[in-house]
Parts: C-alpha cells; structure tokens; sequence
C-alpha cells in the first residue's frame, strides 16, 4: 500500500516520516527532497507492506507530487500549527487531489503539526473545527519530536486504507 505525505513545504512532512521509520527527530531536511520509502509493519497483528511518498512542496516538483497525488492509496495531509497559511494550502492539496481522482471519500487523514511549538501557534481551535467539518476528514495534533504521534498518524492511514 502506498501512503503519500503532503502538505507544503516546511510543514514537517518530512520530519513525521523519518519519526516513523527510523525513530529520530529531524532538524533539517532538503525541502527540495521527494524521497519514497519502504517498510513492513505490523498494524493490528496483521503485517503490511508499506511504500512512504515524502512529497516535496516546491513549484518544480509539482509533476511529481501529482503522480504521487494519482497513485496514493491514502495520503497524510499536513499542515502546521504554526502556520495559517500552511492550512489554506492543505486545503488546496485536499481539492487537487479530488479533482485529479475525481472522488472525495479517499482515505485520508489531517496531521496538524508542530504542536510542541506553543508559542508560535496560529492557527485556533475554531479554524481547525472549521476545516475538519469543511473536509469532512479526521484530525490528529502531532509533534514530529514525538514518536508516538508519528506512529499514531501512520496507524491511522494504514487502517483507513484497508477498510476501504
Ligand atoms: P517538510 O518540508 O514538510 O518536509 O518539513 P521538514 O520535515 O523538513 O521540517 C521543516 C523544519 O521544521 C525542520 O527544521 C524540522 O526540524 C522542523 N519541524 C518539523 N516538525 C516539527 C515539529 O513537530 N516540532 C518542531 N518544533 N519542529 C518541527
Ligand atoms: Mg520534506
């Protein structure tokens, strides 16, 4: 199964997926970057073999993240807690992505991330409300410090993606 993590750039995308597959922290990463992944896990005692698109946001990159976009099976949908402007383009992505499948029930899940960074937060409880009812989608706050959050996020999608 192929999970496509997308959002724009500097979100965290990046940082969230290498938490999951190697258990460490990022703190810096080539936004340029598209980079494909593989690893078999184990999500509810069952095994599955897993390909990870870690997208990169960048203009030029915007062909392979619409191949990515057409041959996901499921997709994490980042955006950051610190960032307004990262939550109107997740919400692009979410509108490019049905447009090119041309169906808007697949599984996908939003990761609202950088939570850690409380200070710096912009981005309220009621505008994350909002997008949730507008997109219809679930909503997972997570740090990429935090493995937990990073295993928790792919367990979601995983799940999402076989009960489809
Ligand atoms: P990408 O462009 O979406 O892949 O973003 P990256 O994963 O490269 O992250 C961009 C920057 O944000 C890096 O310096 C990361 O260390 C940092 N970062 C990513 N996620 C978090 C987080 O949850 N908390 C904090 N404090 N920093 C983060
Ligand atoms: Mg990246």
């Amino acid at each position: 199964m192929q999970i496509v993590v997308a959002g724009s750039g500097g979100v965290g995308k990046s940082s969230i997926t290498i938490q999951w597959l190697q258990q460490r922290f990022l703190t810096d990463y080539d936004p340029t970057i598209e980079d494909k992944y593989r690893k078999k896990v184990f999500v509810d005692g069952s095994m599955e073999a897993i390909e990870v698109i870690d997208t990169a946001g960048q203009n030029n990159y915007l062909t392979n993240r619409e191949r990515a976009f057409r041959s996901g099976d499921g997709f994490l949908l980042v955006f950051s807690l610190t960032s307004k402007e990262s939550l109107k383009e997740v919400c692009d992505i979410y509108k490019n992505i049905v447009r090119l499948r041309d169906r808007d029930d697949l599984p996908m899940v939003l990761v609202c991330n950088k939570r850690d960074l409380i200070e710096e937060r912009q981005v309220s409880d009621e505008e994350l409300q909002k997008l949730t009812e507008e997109l219809r989608l679930p909503l997972l706050e997570c740090s990429a410090m935090e493995h937990e959050h990073a295993r928790v996020a792919f367990s979601n999608i995983i799940r999402f993606i076989r009960n489809f």
